[in-house]
């Protein structure tokens, strides 16, 4: 395996960064996870773009012109032979000598990976669909930056494992579903109407969230952004969750409650089916 670390390819194996890099110190860094799909990367654009809102909201350069990283995100694809997986991108403020304030004339480090996953599995998880733990929120209330301070997120989808479940669902103190440790939550009404938070309140805004409110218009959904309860949730037709790696997955149980009866809902499968079609395709 062959990785990309601040403007060199070397082997997977050798790819270090400092030890006084900030986001080993500070987690003082942002990320992006793009699927790759059929020999295409998904949504690079999008997710370009939103590298640039979380880089902007903490005063972080880019690490390449912008043009660049389409270039190495490819390259690093290419050179790992990856046709389905998923490629990952991480921008620090950088190395310097450990103090809490920005320090001056630092240059931001980026890591490129790309890592192979079996479209079989995937497709086999979908059809039977997974388990969500439910858990208090107890994030900052910045999480519509995509920083890699992700340590509720690991606490959280641990305690889901040990449970029995495969994602975990924060919960806002007024009992409504925030989003998954690294998903956003959906469900579908009994008529048929597809509900998630507004992004503008305390979730990320998901890529694969956005290009969903496109396949749903395809398809002739309705899309109501609001916020919703667990209750609701364990009483929905449907309930799924979505991101670039799971693009919309199944829910089939709420802290060990079934979710309708059980299995994964015909609604939530023909979005996964049409969401290739419609989402932005880049040659890798
Ligand atoms: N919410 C959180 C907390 C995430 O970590 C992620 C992705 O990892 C998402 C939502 C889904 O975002 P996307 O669809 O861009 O992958």
């Amino acid at each position: 395996r062959i990785a990309y670390v601040n403007g060199r390819y070397v082997a997977h194996a050798d790819a270090f960064v400092h030890i006084e890099d900030r986001g080993y110190q500070f987690a003082d860094g942002v990320y992006e996870v793009c699927e790759v799909a059929r020999g295409f990367i998904v949504d690079m654009p999008r997710h370009l773009g939103r590298l640039n809102r979380s880089l902007t909201e903490l005063s972080i350069d880019w690490p390449v012109t912008r043009g660049v990283l389409p270039i190495i995100l490819r390259e690093v694809v290419r050179r790992n032979h990856v046709t389905d997986g998923l490629v990952y991108l991480q921008v620090t403020r950088g190395v310097a000598s450990r103090d809490f304030v920005f320090p001056a004339g630092t240059k931001p480090s980026l890591v490129v990976t790309a890592r192979k996953a079996d479209p079989a599995a995937a497709a086999k998880r979908a059809e039977g669909g997974i388990k969500v733990l439910t858990v208090p929120e107890n994030r900052w209330d910045r999480v519509d930056i995509k920083s890699v301070g992700l340590l509720p997120n690991v606490l959280a989808k641990q305690k889901a494992k040990e449970a029995g479940a495969q994602e975990a669902w924060f919960i806002d103190a007024d009992g409504t579903v925030k989003e998954g440790g690294s998903s956003n939550a959906w469900i579908i009404t009994r008529d048929g109407v597809l509900v998630t938070r507004p992004a503008e309140h305390g979730i990320l805004r998901g890529i694969t969230r956005t290009t969903l409110f496109e396949v749903a218009a395809k398809l002739g959904l309705k899309i109501e952004e609001r916020g919703f309860s667990v209750a609701e949730a364990k009483a929905a037709r449907e309930v799924f969750i979505s991101s670039a790696t799971t693009i919309a997955m199944p829910v089939v149980a709420i802290d060990g409650a079934p979710v309708a009866n059980g299995h994964p809902g015909s609604i939530t499968l023909s979005l996964r089916q049409a969401f290739f079609d419609v989402a932005e395709k880049s040659p890798a």
